[in-house]
C-alpha cells in the first residue's frame, strides 16, 4: 500500500486546536491498527523555533534527535506515543534556508531560482520524506497558519501539486474552520466557513472533510448549509465542539465519524478500533478521586503554553494516581524568602521550571529552600535542578557566593558552570547540549525507585552543567548525585535523602511523558505529593462526577 498522505489547514482564525485534531485523527487511526506520523509545516521564517522567545511562541519541543521543534509535535508525541524528530518539523526558514544552500553550491547552476517551482519543490520533498521512509501507513500534514495568509500560499501551492505527483487518491483535504455563535443573534453562522473554503478553492484546492470548530452543536440544517455551500457531502461535515479535556477529542471525533470518512476516501483496511485503554485514561482525567494543587515556580507562567509539556505531564501522572493537579503558577520575579511562606501556602508540591537568564533566580531559590526546609515534595526541572544546586551550596555547604556562570561570571565557586565545549560557541541557534542522552542511575535512589530500571534516555537543552570540579563539596554536605551521564560524567540527577521527595533533573522528563506511557518521575513526584496533601489536610475530595476543566 502506497503512504496515504492527509494535509489539514485551518480557516477564520488560529488557536482552533489544529494539532490535537491531527493528533486525535491519529490517536484513531492508529487505533486501528495503522501506523502514522504527523508532520508540522511552520510558515515563519525562523530556521526553528530555538531562538524564539516562550512569550512568543510557548514551550520549544525537543526530539530525540536534538531538533528544536513546534510544541504540537508535543501534542502528537503525547497522543500517539510515538517519537517524532526533525524530519517532522518544517519551517519556511528550513526550506529557503536548504534551497539557499542549494543555490551556492551551484545545484540550481544557470537557473533562476523562485518560489515557484523552487520553494515548493523543497516543501515537497520534505512532506514526501517521512513517506518515503516505508515507515509509515498514513502522515498527517498540518499546515501552520491560517489560509489566505500571504505566507501560507507556497505551503497551498506545494499540497496542490502533491495531490497529483502522489495520486489524488493516496492524498486528503481536512479544512478545520470555525462556526462562530453570535449572541445577538443567537444562531450560528456559517459565512466565515464559506469564505474560507472559497479562498482555498482560490488557489485551486477543494477540501474534502471540514471539521467545524464550535461552542454549540451544529444541527441537520448547519449541516447541511454548510455541505451546499462548500462542496462536500453531508457526512463530511464534522463537528468538534468544545470538550472537557483535549484528550476527550478523539473519542468526540470518533462519533462524529472523522476516522471512518478517511478510512473510506482513502481506503485504508479497516479495522474496529480499539480504545479501551484510552477511554480509561480520559474517565481518570475527568473523574479523578480529588485534586492537589502544586505550584510551579517560572518566570514565564503569564503564558502558560510555555510549560505545555511539563501541564500535559502533571495530566499523566494525576491520572496514574487518580487525582487531579492543580497548577498553581508562580511568578518567580515576585517571590522573596519574606513573601515564600504564604505563596506556597497550601501546596503540596513545588516545581520549579526550566528558563534562561537571571530574572527571577533569587525568587527561585527562595522557593527550593522552603521546600527544602518544609519537606514538601520538590522537582526542580533543568534550571530548576541548578537551582536547587546552588541554593544547596550556599545554604547548606556554607559557599554563601556560589551560583552559575550564568548570571554571575565573577562567583568565587561557580557550582554551575558552561561547558567547556560550549565556551566558544557564539551562534545561538541549535548550538546547546540538546536531544537524547543516556543516563545511569545508583541504587538507593528515588530515581531508580521510579523508573525501575538502571539505565534511561531523557533529553536535554541546556548549556550549563554541575561543575565537577566542585561537586564533591556537594556530596561531602549529603546531596547525592544519583544520575551520570556515562559518556561524560555529567551530572544529570540530585537528591536530598533527608526530604520525602526531593529531585532536581538536568534533563527534561516532561518532554517523554505520553497518555500511554506516562514519565515516572513525574508519577513518584505526584504521588509523593498526594502523600504530603493527604497528611497535611491538602487534599481535596471530589465527587466522581467532576470534569477536568471545573
Ligand atoms: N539556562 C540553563 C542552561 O542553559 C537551563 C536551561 C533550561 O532550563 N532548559 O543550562
Amino acid at each position: 500500500m502506497s503512504t496515504k498522505y492527509i494535509f489539514v489547514t485551518g480557516g477564520v482564525t488560529s488557536s482552533l486546536g489544529k494539532g490535537i485534531i491531527c493528533a486525535s485523527l491519529g490517536r484513531l487511526l492508529i487505533a486501528r491498527g495503522l501506523k502514522v506520523t504527523i508532520q508540522k509545516l511552520d510558515p515563519y521564517i525562523n530556521v526553528d523555533p530555538g531562538t524564539m522567545n516562550p512569550y512568543e511562541h510557548g514551550e520549544v519541543y525537543v526530539t530525540d534527535d536534538g531538533a528544536e521543534t513546534d510544541l504540537d509535535l508535543g501534542h502528537y508525541e503525547r497522543f500517539l506515543d510515538i517519537r517524532t524528530s526533525q524530519t517532522n518539523n518544517v519551517t519556511t526558514g528550513r526550506i529557503y534556508y536548504d534551497v539557499i544552500t542549494k543555490e551556492r553550491q551551484g545545484a540550481y547552476l544557470g537557473k533562476t531560482v523562485q518560489v515557484i517551482p523552487h520553494i515548493t519543490d523543497e516543501i515537497q520533498s520534505h512532506v514526501l520524506k517521512l513517506g518515503k521512509s516505508g515507515d509509515y501507513d498514513v502522515v498527517i500534514v498540518e499546515i501552520g497558519g491560517t489560509v489566505g495568509d500571504i505566507e501560507s500560499l507556497p505551503y497551498i501551492e506545494a499540497v496542490r501539486q502533491l495531490k497529483y505527483n502522489v495520486g489524488r487518491q493516496n492524498t486528503l483535504n481536512i479544512h478545520l474552520t470555525l462556526v462562530p455563535f453570535l449572541a445577538a443573534a443567537g444562531e450560528l453562522k456559517t459565512k466565515p466557513t464559506q469564505h474560507s473554503v472559497k479562498t482555498l478553492l482560490e488557489s485551486g484546492l477543494q477540501p474534502d472533510i471540514l471539521v467545524c470548530r464550535s461552542e454549540h452543536s451544529l444541527d441537520e440544517s448547519i449541516r447541511s448549509k454548510v455541505a451546499r455551500f462548500c462542496n462536500v457531502e453531508r457526512e463530511d461535515v464534522i463537528a468538534s465542539i468544545d470538550a472537557r479535556s483535549i484528550y476527550e477529542v478523539p473519542l468526540l471525533m470518533k462519533e462524529e465519524g472523522l476516522d471512518q470518512r478517511v478510512i473510506e476516501k482513502l481506503n485504508l483496511p479497516a479495522t474496529e478500533p480499539n480504545l479501551e485503554s484510552w477511554l480509561g485514561f480520559v474517565e481518570a482525567v475527568c473523574n479523578p478521586s480529588g485534586s492537589i494543587e502544586i505550584a510551579l515556580v517560572g518566570k514565564y507562567v503569564e503564558h502558560h503554553d510555555s510549560y505545555k509539556s511539563i501541564v500535559e505531564a502533571f495530566i499523566h501522572a494525576g491520572a496514574v494516581n487518580d487525582c487531579k493537579v492543580k497548577v498553581k503558577w508562580l511568578q518567580s520575579d515576585d517571590l522573596t524568602s519574606e513573601n515564600i511562606m504564604e505563596q506556597l501556602h497550601g501546596v503540596s508540591g513545588v516545581l520549579v521550571a526550566p528558563g534562561f537568564g537571571g530574572r527571577g533566580i533569587e525568587g527561585k531559590l527562595a522557593a527550593v529552600r522552603y521546600a527544602r526546609e518544609n519537606k514538601i515534595p520538590f522537582f526542580g526541572i533543568c534550571l530548576g535542578m541548578q537551582c536547587a544546586v546552588i541554593e544547596y551550596a550556599r545554604n547548606v555547604c556554607g559557599w554563601t557566593d556560589a551560583n552559575s556562570t550564568e548570571f554571575n561570571l565573577d562567583t568565587e565557586y561557580p557550582i554551575i558552570d558552561i561547558m567547556p565545549d560550549q565556551k566558544d560557541i557564539e551562534n545561538m541557534g541549535g548550538t546547546m547540549r540538546l536531544g537524547k542522552y543516556a543516563c545511569k542511575l545508583e541504587q538507593d535512589s528515588k530515581a531508580l525507585e521510579a523508573y525501575g530500571k538502571e539505565n534511561v534516555e531523557e533529553r536535554h537543552r541546556h548549556r550549563y552543567e554541575v561543575n565537577n570540579n566542585l561537586r564533591y563539596k556537594l556530596t561531602e554536605n549529603g546531596m547525592k548525585l544519583t544520575g551520570l551521564n556515562p559518556e561524560r560524567d555529567l551530572v544529570e540527577i540530585v537528591e536530598i535523602d533527608e526530604h520525602p521527595w526531593f529531585v532536581g533533573v538536568q534533563f527534561h522528563p516532561e518532554l517523554r511523558s505520553t497518555v500511554s506511557n506516562p514519565q515516572p518521575l513525574f508519577v513518584d513526584f505526584v504521588k509523593a505529593s498526594v502523600k504530603h496533601a493527604k497528611s497535611n489536610d491538602l487534599f481535596f475530595s471530589l465527587k466522581k462526577s467532576a470534569a477536568i476543566n471545573s
